[in-house]
């Protein structure tokens, strides 16, 4: 009764011997009843004439319509059996790699394949007739009744359910279930009530943890470069006018100093003023020093690998705007010299930029980012079918605090161009000549290592 799940063979149906035996039975009666026929009806005459009395034709013709017809059922027969031994193989192979148990009404374990007890780590013998509820925290067998379903999943109360192995280590659950039905007839009375289908999702946590890191490191990045943006944006605004101030005041000096006594008293506070506006021109250069976007750790990197790291982020902007992000970077010969994070951010800036501007598109957005070898170099392109950017446009939407959004910073491609030129590259903006709106371009030199 307790025989493991997988270790049952593939059942091979074959149409019953009751078929053979039907027609065996249908073909001689015909062969009796054309015997029959064909003995004269009166041998004594010397006159051979076959049989046509009613009774006798009427047999013949309806033996030979019952053999046509087990014959068609046989055929119908044995095309089912063939189905359901492929069916039956399928099913199988499925439920060799899917982790799977039966529990009883009372949720004790009753059956376990070879993938459910790799699973647990226990031998088979410790988990048969066991409680699933000890090797699953807060299962009990009303999670299948408040289903409310004959199939289904399983709804854990905190999100997932927690599996416990046997050296004590937790791991994350799912859990889907189906109902068996009982068995008919005498004996029939199964102990197997419902059927598990166990996930493990170890993997898919793990995995959405470190999507969930990355994205809080390129938030931090990204409110660093933004500041660091500002920063030399204001820099640059600011030197101009206070480079205009200090020349006034060293005008106003000397012709101060041509009044003689009369303007010696004002020539004190006037250098103050000077003093002071040079602090602050030198405080505004240290701060941009401060804030200026770093790449100076530049380090062999794969460009499909940090774009394969993102994919969860990416995908997950699109999914906010209803728009499909398409990725697709060629993984040969794809080395650079890159900031991981820096990288990273530039693309992010690039996909959500045209997420945005596709998310307007009526009939579904779409976006796509391709990394293609070119020669010495790798082009990184972003495309979508949005908009696009006006001809007039192309080069002032990279300038800071330009933005055409309610919401929008104007910050994003200024951030990213510095970006790229740090890496050695150059952003470019023109129509996507495929999908109709902008594409967004930069080519990165490949890092190949010395030896190749
Ligand atoms: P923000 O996104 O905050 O506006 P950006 O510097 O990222 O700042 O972008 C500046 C402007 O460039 C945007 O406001 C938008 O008008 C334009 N732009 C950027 N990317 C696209 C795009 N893919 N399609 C159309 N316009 C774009």
């Amino acid at each position: 009764m307790y025989s493991a799940l997988d270790r049952h063979p593939v059942a091979s149906y074959r149409a019953p011997h009751a078929w053979a035996a039907a027609l065996a039975f249908s073909v001689l009666t015909g062969v009796v009843l054309l015997i029959a026929m064909a003995a004269p009806a009166e041998p004594e005459a010397g006159v051979w004439a076959p049989r046509t009395d009613l009774p006798i034709l009427a047999g013949a013709v309806l033996t030979l319509l019952s053999t046509l017809s087990l014959i068609a059922a046989w055929r119908q027969d044995r095309d089912m059996a063939r189905q359901l031994t492929a069916r039956d193989a399928m099913l199988h192979a499925a439920f060799l790699s899917t982790p799977a148990l039966t529990l009883s009404r009372d949720g004790l374990i009753q059956r376990m394949n070879g993938a459910a007890v790799a699973l647990f780590g226990l031998p088979r013998e410790a988990a048969l007739g066991r409680a699933f509820a000890d090797l699953t925290t807060e299962f009990d067998m009303d999670a299948v009744l408040r289903a409310g379903a004959q199939a289904g999943q399983l709804e854990a109360r905190h999100g997932h359910w927690t599996g416990r192995r046997a050296d004590g280590s937790t791991f994350p659950l799912s859990l889907r279930f189906g109902l068996i039905p009982p068995t008919p007839g005498p004996g029939g009375a199964a102990l197997e009530h419902v059927a598990l289908a166990l996930t493990d999702l170890t993997r898919s946590h793990a995995a959405e943890a470190q999507a969930r890191e990355l994205h809080a490191q390129l938030n931090k990045v990204w409110r660093l470069n933004s500041l660091g943006e500002m920063a030399a944006t204001l820099a640059h605004e600011l030197n101009q006018p206070l480079s205009a101030a200090t020349a006034y005041m060293h005008a106003s000096r000397a012709e101060m100093l041509k009044a003689g006594a009369a303007g010696e008293a004002a020539r004190r506070p006037l250098d103050l003023a000077k003093e002071q506006l040079l602090r602050a021109g030198s405080l505004i250069h240290r701060m941009r020093e401060l804030l200026t976007i770093e790449t100076s750790v530049l380090g062999r990197e794969r460009v499909s690998s940090m774009i394969e790291d993102l994919a969860p982020i990416l995908q997950m902007i699109g999914q906010d705007r209803n728009v499909q992000v398409r990725l697709d970077a060629e993984a040969e010969n794809d080395h650079v010299r890159a900031d991981r994070i820096q990288f990273q951010q530039a693309l992010v800036n690039l996909v959500r930029n045209a997420v945005e501007a596709a998310a307007e598109r009526p009939g579904g957005g779409a976006v796509s980012v391709t990394g293609r070898v070119e020669g010495p170099v790798y082009r990184i392109t972003v495309e979508d079918n949005g908009p696009g950017i006006a001809e007039a446009d192309a080069e002032r939407i990279f300038q800071p605090l330009t933005t055409t959004k309610s919401g929008g910073m104007g910050l994003g491609l200024s951030v990213t161009r510095t970006i790229v030129e740090r890496h050695g590259g150059a952003l470019s903006a023109r129509r996507s000549p495929t999908m109709g709106g902008a594409a967004f371009a930069f080519a990165l030199r490949r890092h190949e290592e010395a030896a190749q």
